[in-house]
């Protein structure tokens, strides 16, 4: 039931608008209360290492169970929360769950996070990182803190200074989705990353497109120069693989080597992954 009320007005009646607008706005309240109600949970995804063919570690991503909805994906819900303080209480319960679970590997496996550009407006992300990992007791070397271009393109000192921080505390700083931000260049001059992480939209269809393959070959040669690791994301298929390790990438991550995992799942599969590492460098050429 539109009302259309004056000119202009018929946008802001219009009724799938106005619902559509009200369902958000239900769920942002849900997501006030789901810390709380507990309907968060991490999964993990292995981070491998192409030549060792081990796993280095495993980046946490964030689940919302919604009690009537069912699962909502990062994609909806990150982004209500960081219009608000929510993400900074969120961003804070993923570092703590997240750090708690790496300390029950008793190895020196990588723990990656993503980090919203929202959780870097204030002061906070700093003590809360530091904090967490006291609390956690995982040394600073194992924290790889993943941030995307959308925060450097604001290009704002206090950012810098917080990485930089981060950085002089012994946190590794990743720079996720690379190459589908902007002015992607400049601020690596700012600021040194210890590892780039080349988006999928490049991988995709990296064996048979000459344009993604140029642009994967030119993030390679960057990340070389500037003495960062590299790892590609997204990757399905074998031949994605294949081309990657040809061309010098170190690291991939994607459902070819696992899909993300709840953590009881993690020592199984982490058990597999070093038997047919094994295998694999006696010389069967298998995937795992
Ligand atoms: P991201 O950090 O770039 O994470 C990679 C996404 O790609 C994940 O989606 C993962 O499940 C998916 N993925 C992994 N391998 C493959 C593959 O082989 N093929 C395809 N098609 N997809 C693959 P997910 O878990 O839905 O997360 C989406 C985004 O939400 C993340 O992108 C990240 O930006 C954000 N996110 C997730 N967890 C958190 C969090 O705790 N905090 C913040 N601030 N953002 C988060
Ligand atoms: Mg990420
Ligand atoms: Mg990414
Ligand atoms: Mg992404």
């Amino acid at each position: 039931e539109a009302k259309l009320t004056g000119r202009g007005r018929c946008i802001e009646y219009h009724p799938e608008l106005l619902a559509e607008r009200q369902d958000r706005r239900n769920l942002e309240m849900d997501l006030r209360h789901a810390i709380e109600r507990d309907e968060f949970h991490l999964e993990y995804q292995p981070l491998y290492h192409i030549e060792s063919r081990r796993i280095t570690g495993y980046e946490a991503l964030l689940r919302w169970q919604h009690p009537t909805r069912g699962l909502v994906p990062p994609e909806i819900f990150i982004p209500l929360a960081e219009k608000s303080e929510l993400i900074i209480h969120i961003g804070d319960w993923v570092l703590r769950e997240a750090l708690a679970q790496a300390a029950t590997w008793n190895e020196n496996l990588t723990i990656a996070v993503n980090v919203s550009p929202a959780q870097m407006r204030g002061e906070m992300l700093l003590g809360q990182i530091i904090g967490a990992l006291a609390t956690s007791g995982v040394s600073p070397g194992r924290l790889e803190i993943e941030i995307t271009e959308t925060l450097l393109m604001h290009e704002c000192d206090m950012h810098l200074r917080t990485l930089h921080r981060l950085r002089a505390h012994g946190v590794r700083i990743a720079l996720d989705d690379f190459g589908t931000g902007y002015s992607s260049l400049n601020y690596l001059r700012r600021f040194p990353f210890d590892k780039l992480k080349i988006d999928q939209s490049f991988v995709q269809d990296l064996p048979v497109n000459a344009e993604s393959r140029a642009i994967v070959d030119i993030v390679l040669t960057l990340a070389r120069r500037f003495r960062m690791e590299t790892i590609a994301e997204g990757v399905e298929e074998e031949a994605q693989l294949t081309t990657l390790a040809e061309m010098g990438c170190q690291q991939v991550q994607g459902y070819l080597i696992a899909r993300p995992m709840p953590a009881h799942k993690i020592p199984a599969e982490h058990r597999r992954s070093r038997a047919t590492a094994g295998r694999r460098l006696a010389g069967d050429g298998t995937v795992p």
